[in-house]
């Protein structure tokens, strides 16, 4: 479908993530051909940036081309940094401005894979699909849930070109994740065994309680932000628009939903991380009840 209508091969978006490596590996396997994409948020750990390069380095030697983008953003570079003060909020779950413009908008007119899963979100579940046409006008928005959708022909023959989306892994749990990449060997991101659960941006609003120990381990990340919600403050007074936050440290305060007391800083050990990590989880798979936890696989 991807050379039929855009003449291209398709393009598998890879965020350095354990989804990502699955789709990467099934496609290879599919034997078609294919690029990969990585979108550079600017607030990806050390780790995951080194991961990229050295897969890239290998794919390209296997002669699969490989891109990493650099986020642009009203047609000039952009980045985590630059974006805050810009936007004049941080990003928050409710508003995660962030991953539009640095990774969902930098891949235009191409057919694309993502490694989106319904187990992440039960929102996820409602709104996407194995294969998807997003197109401008959400009238014509066509999203197909099995892969015997009786709607595919219609799908499939439409030459419309609007963003097509393959999901080829968006009903397989955690646990046929990890199964898949344990016994075929994959090289995963390393941030796994560091105890990550998710591999996303430092700070990631989605983190929820987990940031935390993430600021802990990435103390220069914590002081980025700060000096981001700094210039985001002084760009909120030029505008004049009613700033309830005193400086930065109370920005990053409530952004964090520390709730502390004003001048006290929370340190959370490394047991209150794993223990928060393991609620959330608990209520995030709630439907997965049988399922067994991703630590446990990697610690
Ligand atoms: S992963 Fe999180 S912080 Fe990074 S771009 Fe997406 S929402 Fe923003």
């Amino acid at each position: 479908m991807s050379l039929r209508i855009y003449e291209k091969p398709l393009v598998i978006t890879d965020s350095g993530g354990k989804d990502s490596l699955v789709c990467r590996e099934l496609v290879r396997r599919a034997g078609i051909p294919y690029e990969v994409v990585h979108s550079l948020t600017t607030a990806d750990a050390p780790e995951t940036v080194y991961y990229v390069r050295d897969t890239f380095r290998s794919l390209e030697e296997q002669g699969v081309h490989c891109k990493i983008i650099k986020p642009m953003y009203k047609g000039k570079r952009t980045s985590m940094w630059s974006l805050i003060p810009m936007k004049k909020f941080p990003p928050t779950r409710l508003k995660r401005y962030c991953c539009q413009v640095l990774k969902e908008e930098t891949v235009k007119d191409r057919f694309i894979t993502t490694g989106v899963r319904w187990a992440e979100s039960i929102k996820r579940k409602e709104s996407r699909g194995i294969y998807e046409n997003l197109t401008s006008d959400v009238r014509q928005k066509l999203i197909l849930n099995n892969d015997n959708d009786e709607r595919r022909a219609l799908f499939e023959s439409c030459t419309l070109k609007g963003k097509r989306v393959c999901n080829p892994v968006i009903d397989w749990t955690d646990r046929d994740v990890w199964d898949f990449i344990r016994s075929e060997h994959l090289k995963v991101n390393p941030l796994y065994e560091r105890g990550f659960y998710r591999v996303g941006c430092i700070g990631c609003p989605m983190a929820g309680k987990r940031r935390w120990m993430e600021f802990r381990l990435y103390p220069t990340y914590k002081q980025a932000y700060l000096h981001a919600f700094d210039r985001m403050l002084e760009a909120m007074h030029k505008g004049e628009s009613r700033v309830k936050w005193k400086n930065a440290q109370a920005v990053f305060d409530w952004w964090m939903e520390g709730h502390q007391i004003e001048g006290q800083l929370r340190l959370e050990d490394m047991d209150t991380w794993r223990q928060a990590n393991h609620e959330i989880q608990e209520e995030e798979n709630e439907q997965y009840e049988e399922e067994p936890k991703p630590w446990q696989h990697n610690l």
